[in-house]
């Protein structure tokens, strides 16, 4: 999917203008790479209009290619749908804050109950109590009990036979006698929206009058979420939404629909069973994630600010000429340290981070400042015609710069493979690089 969005962009380079042309072809890829996501049919088609407006005859900046600056916004509308900002959870002026969940069977609402818990015991050192509401399955209760005793707080109930306005009621008096500042509502769930919950969910929501009816929406049920979410919040009116299980393998293409759908912010994220697993949503993070670049944009950007494309392309030139040398090296080497270091770069880029080894890949600070000192003991003439570095050269070279006779020829030997490949690369046989800067 990357790679295919990646093929798309890396036909736009090169042109000084976005044309009408140009934005259909990415746009067909980036249609696709969402519906791939899981977003809402409807919503993409809103997307895709929104961005192809934007898009078609915008200048190309001078340090974009017409890829880069579609990227961008794509970018920049799929974070604006998503909401911008993470929003945090609405606060009572009075205590307590009434939290109620509501969503799906399995969605997670227990589970997330106890995660917010725990998360408002931290960072708002919090004490709130858990009203036992879901009465139809046996074994909810002593679910609920045991994720409350995990993060240490109470739970009210009253068994599976009474009714659960009745018990929310009770628990929350019981709440304002032992003066908690959180009250947190759990609800039953049903496979499918039925009538007979959502006027039982509504009763409740007149009991308590929550100022947060968050709805737990499973991220792996994909394009049904925005559907669920439409129909919860229209009976409900829901305040937020905490898009669960988003650890399995889905791009998360429900934060899209949902936002979109709803217009209702997803302020939380779970990201497994562990009850510390909880995130505050970052619309600009889910928006990569959704897209599937990586940090491609990150990547993109340290490269328009720090790479010298004047040094780049006599870099360029050099490597055809194979005149590359010492001093070139040190100038790589420094624009390398200038945008983050190699291992941060290659991180970056969608798939190096699952090669194998890639954490073993030695290229940090230090050993860059190693590298710049065994050259600085170099003479001129050395740096520039390395070919000359003969044995007394090299035990002279180490002396002065401190590091082993060993770890100087290691260096000398690295510096003709890369010149070699250096040669093989801007001979055609690869522009990995090239693209992905744009030049
Ligand atoms: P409820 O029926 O809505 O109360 O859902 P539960 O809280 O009982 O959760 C259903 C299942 O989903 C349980 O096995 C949870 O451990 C699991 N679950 C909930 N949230 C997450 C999550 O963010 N990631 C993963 N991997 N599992 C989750
Ligand atoms: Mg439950």
């Amino acid at each position: 999917l990357t790679e295919r969005l990646q093929n798309a962009m890396s036909k736009l380079r090169r042109k000084g203008k976005i044309s009408e042309s140009d934005v259909k072809d990415a746009m067909r890829e980036i249609r696709l790479a969402l519906l791939e996501a899981d977003v809402n049919f409807g919503v993409v088609k809103d997307f895709v209009k929104t961005v192809r407006e934007r898009a078609v005859g915008t200048e190309v900046l001078d340090s974009l290619s017409p890829a880069q600056q579609i990227v961008k916004i794509v970018d920049e509308e799929l974070t604006k749908v998503m909401g911008d900002e993470a929003v945090p959870l609405n606060k009572s002026a009075h205590i307590p804050t009434i939290i109620m969940m509501v969503g799906l069977q399995g969605a997670g609402k227990t589970t997330t109950a106890a995660k917010l818990a725990g998360y408002l015991k931290k960072n708002d050192n919090a004490r709130p109590l858990f009203i036992a509401a879901d009465i139809y399955r046996p074994a909810a209760i002593d679910q609920l009990q045991t994720v409350a005793r995990q993060v240490d707080a109470p739970v009210f109930e009253m068994g599976t036979d009474t009714d659960p306005r009745e018990i929310v009621r009770q628990g929350l008096a019981k709440a304002a006698e032992d003066k908690n500042d959180y009250v947190i509502i759990d609800t039953a769930g049903r496979l499918q929206i039925d009538e007979k919950l959502m006027q039982e969910l509504q009763d409740i929501k007149e009991i308590a009058k929550p100022d947060e009816i968050l709805l737990t929406v499973d991220a792996m049920t994909g394009q049904n979420a925005a559907n669920v979410a439409k129909s919860f919040d229209e009976q409900l009116t829901i305040t937020g939404v905490v898009l669960t299980k988003l650890d399995g393998d889905t791009r998360g293409g429900a934060a899209l629909s949902i936002r979109a759908v709803t217009g209702k912010p997803i302020k939380f994220t779970g990201q497994g069973e562990k009850l510390t697993d909880l995130d505050v949503f970052h619309p600009d993070r889910m928006a990569n994630r959704i897209l599937g670049m990586g940090d491609m944009l990150t990547l993109i950007e340290k490269a328009q600010t720090d790479y010298d494309e004047k040094k780049a392309t006599a870099l360029a030139e050099k490597m055809q000429e194979n005149t590359f040398d010492f001093n070139d090296f040190i100038d790589q080497l420094d624009q390398v340290q200038n945008m983050g270091g190699v291992q941060d770069i290659m991180k970056m880029i969608p798939g190096m981070s699952k090669m194998p080894g890639i954490e073993n890949v030695q290229m940090g600070p230090k050993e860059m400042g190693h590298m710049k000192a065994v050259v600085y003991s170099m003479t001129p003439a050395e740096r520039t015609n390395p070919d000359i570095l003969n044995p007394s050269r090299r035990r002279r070279i180490a002396a002065g710069s401190g590091r082993s006779i060993q770890e100087v020829n290691r260096m000398i030997k690295q510096f003709n493979e890369s010149k070699k490949m250096m040669s093989k690369m801007s001979n055609g046989n690869f522009s990995g690089m090239d693209q992905m800067f744009g030049k």
